[in-house]
């Protein structure tokens, strides 16, 4: 056989496994008499000649990947691809100025000119891969455009790419956005077998190497991602097996941010990449320890900020301590690196537990940081969020502006790009190789896989599922001989009772919950696989969350269906920016049958015939849930759009019960998916309607906050961005106000205001005059004996007068001309 005659897999396979090759098939085969098993996770007695994993002295894997292209995803799987290519991700380079080839630092092969940071490799790193799994020619082209340009920019060091980099941290080189790009290329190798990049990679890892161990601590990013490269080290090593490369690993394990003895940073991002790093060393360390350490950094953030639905965590861009209510959101950047955290660590430890986490996720939380077109995206996604307006929600939401509506624009500039991996790269993880010499079903789909097993054969083999959306998974085998080899089919950890028939006849297995069942036979032409993964209603309380509660089907998570509108807020008519407000209540709380809750839910499976092609809608969803439920009235939306912080369950309603519907929470864009609960008993809680802020303006600029007005913090200066602040931008010029109101009447004597002025930075400047008005009966009324109306800047300006009674203040002020203006603290002295 010639290169040429071969798959590229097949060069793979021999250049990396020519040593097990040798191994005598008959003994193979008679050290695996097996049949029905059920086993925690695949052994790793045995080697895998045709995917060989890890290279010794790394761990060897007890789950492989399959060379990229072995697996063709079908069904629902396939049309969120479809849409991915057509959307946003397909066609980023017409919103996206990062994605412009021309003068761009990543094409450039002297690594010169604009966007030279994160948002290439973001984009490109799922960008490739759809194209890869799809098949879809016009992508591979193109993205393999940018990628020989990146080939080409190497310089004799070994340092490729934008040139600023290379010094980018006072000096040091900033090593973030390489570590994205080699992702780029390994899956662009895997794909297609080209020997530029093995070289390339290894020149790269070399001027690495000569770097000091303080260029590795260098930098917030770098330091706390950096375990993103000894991933990509040991993916180097298990080709070309060249010792430094391990020493090099071990050096960026003990230089870089300590993941092992716990959670020291609480950036959301970070944490849904960084955590798995113990877990990735692991393989090289071989002490348990590193694995576990993974697990208890999970167990640390879940435990802290993930108790709600979803499989996210409270991080609107930081985990802040008090903000853990359903209603904080969840980055989209961290979803799709948590899935990428989970497929690795699926593979390392053959833990099944890790692929049902990667499913929550996918299912659950992905699709609903999408519009159904998959043509914008936002940035913050929350168990409970029952409006999507582009209004500012800090402080309650960490980050000012807009964080909700759906934009494919650079509002959401890391998300926009970096969410293209996620469904590619789930679709890559659907099978994979077992190291004796069998196939692993890990994460259900519809799809075809093509693989070597047992003694050599290749086998395809067709899955046809609806899951998640329908409980069996059928299989079946091509072969053009029979083939011994064993078939792993993962058991949920929701799943009691799991069955399975071969060729139609049941087999007797105790299938627990998190395990595989390993069906070890001869396998012929036409044998059929039947998995039926039984589920059902349950009911889950949330004690750390206010003892609310959550339902589930299988793995998918149910939220209350809200009626939709949606508004255009921006954006152009290809592309527009979307706004999405609720048209029915929201605010209900669940009427649960005490002593069996998941009893008081019908399930109702919607339609007939085949899966709708985009099943994460409303009115597409497949399977819907109805259970009683009572208004709470006290349950509103807060001053900032956001749906008001849970109360405690059980809670006392006088509404009358009506029967509302729940739809998976993936298909809900509005929605209320941690559920107080209605109690009847005296013990159940009345619930108190969050106080509206007493305080309103004439405007308030869309990145600012009332809330300013009432913090009464401290401010470093007129320009201090740390703190909330309220602005009228962008009211240029104009007379504004702001006012304060009272319930009784009280005795006010002075008023002190802290300006916001960003000169240098912005256009708000300390306001020309401005003047005190006191409420008396129902008139504004000039404050008397009023002194001191002073317009300093970095200092709070106090206007005293002669102390009165008042229903409210109110603050006057005439903007300089072409000038806006904010307030940063105010404080009224009674
Ligand atoms: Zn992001």
């Amino acid at each position: 056989m010639t290169a040429q005659a071969m798959g590229w897999s097949d060069v793979l396979a021999l250049m990396l496994g020519a040593a097990l090759l040798q191994i005598p098939v008959a003994t193979w085969a008679a050290a695996n008499e097996g049949g029905v098993e059920v086993v925690q996770e695949p052994a790793v007695g045995s080697s895998n000649p045709f995917y060989a994993g890890n290279r010794e002295p790394l761990l060897a894997s007890p789950l492989i990947k399959l060379p990229i292209g072995s697996i063709i995803p079908k069904g629902w799987l396939r049309h969120q691809l479809e849409l991915e290519a057509q959307g946003m991700t397909g066609r980023l380079p017409e919103v996206s100025k990062w994605c412009k080839f021309e003068g761009n630092a990543w094409s450039d092969p002297q690594g010169q000119g604009h966007s030279g940071w994160e948002e290439l490799p973001y984009w490109l790193k799922g960008y490739g891969d759809l194209g890869y799994v799809l098949g879809d020619q016009e992508i591979i082209k193109s993205a393999r455009k940018w990628i020989d340009a990146v080939l080409a920019s190497q310089q004799a060091d070994g340092w490729f790419g934008p040139r600023a980099n290379k010094t980018g941290l006072e000096g040091k080189p900033d090593l973030w956005p390489h570590m994205v790009m080699c992702n780029v290329l390994e899956t662009f190798y895997e794909f297609t077998g080209d020997e530029r990049v093995i070289p390339f990679l290894t020149r790269y890892f070399k001027w690495l190497n000569t770097r000091p161990g303080d260029n590795f601590g260098a930098g917030y990013w770098p330091r706390i991602r950096f375990g993103d490269n000894i991933e990509s080290i040991y993916w180097l090593y298990d080709h070309t097996g060249e010792p430094w490369l391990l020493e090099l690993a071990k050096r960026i394990h003990e230089n870089m941010q300590d993941w092992t003895t716990g959670v020291h940073d609480w950036h959301n991002v970070n944490l849904s990449q960084g955590f798995r790093e113990p877990g990735v060393y692991y393989q090289q360390a071989k002490e348990e320890k590193f694995l576990r350490a993974a697990e208890n950094n999970y167990q640390t953030i879940m435990g802290l900020y993930g108790q709600f639905p979803g499989g996210g965590f409270a991080g609107d861009e930081n985990c802040r301590p008090g903000y853990t209510d359903p209603r904080q959101g969840f980055e989209t950047c961290g979803m799709v690196e948590f899935m990428h955290s989970f497929e690795m660590l699926t593979k390392i430890s053959g833990n099944p537990l890790w692929a049902d986490r990667c499913e929550d996720m996918a299912v659950n939380s992905l699709p609903a940081s999408l519009t159904p077109d998959l043509k914008g995206l936002h940035y913050l996604t929350c168990a409970n969020q029952v409006q999507l307006d582009k209004g500012n929600k800090a402080p309650e939401i960490q980050n000012g502006g807009t964080m909700f509506s759906y934009s494919a624009f650079e509002v959401y500039r890391c998300c926009q790009h970096n969410v293209s991996h996620g469904w590619p790269y789930y679709a890559e993880e659907l099978w994979l190789a077992t190291p004796d010499r069998g196939l692993c079903a890990s994460l259900y789909a519809a799809s075809e896989v093509t693989a070597k097993v047992g003694a050599g054969a290749s086998v395809k083999v067709v899955e046809e599922t609806d899951y998640p959306f329908s409980d069996t998974v059928a299989l079946k085998i091509s072969a053009t001989q029979p083939a011994k080899f064993p078939l792993y089919l993962r058991i949920p950890r929701w799943c009691e009772g799991a069955s399975v028939k071969i060729n139609g006849k049941a087999i007797q297995c105790a299938a627990k919950s998190l395990s595989y069942v390993r069906l070890d036979r001869e396998w012929k032409d036409g044998d059929t696989v039947s998995l039926r993964l039984p589920m059902e209603v349950r009911v889950q309380r949330w004690e750390k969350n206010q003892n609310a509660a959550s339902v589930s089907y299988g793995v998918l998570t149910f939220s209350l269906k809200i009626g939709e509108r949606w508004q255009r807020c921006g954006g152009t008519d290809a592309w527009p920016e979307m706004e999405l407000f609720p048209t029915t209540p929201w605010n209900y709380g669940l009427v649960l049958d005490e002593k069996n809750p998941a009893k008081s839910f019908e399930v109702v499976k919607r339609g007939r015939g085949p899966l709708p092609a985009q099943p994460f809608t409303p009115t597409s969803a497949p399977i819907e849930l109805r259970v009683p439920a009572k208004r709470i009235p006290a349950w509103k939306l807060d001053s900032l759009g956001l749906v008001g912080k849970l109360q405690a369950s059980p809670v006392k309603s006088d509404q009358p019960t009506e029967t509302v519907t729940l739809i998976p929470m993936g298909a809900a864009r509005l929605r209320i998916t941690a559920f107080p609960v209605i109690g009847r008993r005296p013990d159940a809680h009345t619930w108190v309607a969050a106080k509206a802020l007493p305080v309103s303006a004439s405007h308030c600029g869309d990145n600012d906050t009332l809330e300013a007005l009432t913090a009464r913090k401290q401010p470093k200066s007129s320009n201090d961005q740390s703190i909330p602040r309220f602005t009228w931008w962008d009211h240029r010029g104009s007379a504004e106000w702001v006012e304060v109101n009272y319930d009784k009447p009280r005795k006010v004597s002075a008023v002190e205001v802290y300006w916001f002025d960003d000169t240098g930075a912005g256009s708000c400047r300390v306001p020309q005059s401005w003047r005190v008005l006191c409420k008396q009966g129902g008139d504004w009324k000039p404050a008397e004996g009023a002194s001191g109306y002073e317009t300093k800047a970095d200092t709070f300006n106090r206007a005293a007068f002669t102390p009165t009674e008042a229903l409210g203040l109110r603050i006057e002020a005439q903007l300089r001309p072409d000038f806006s203006g904010g307030i940063l603290s105010l404080n009224i002295i009674e």
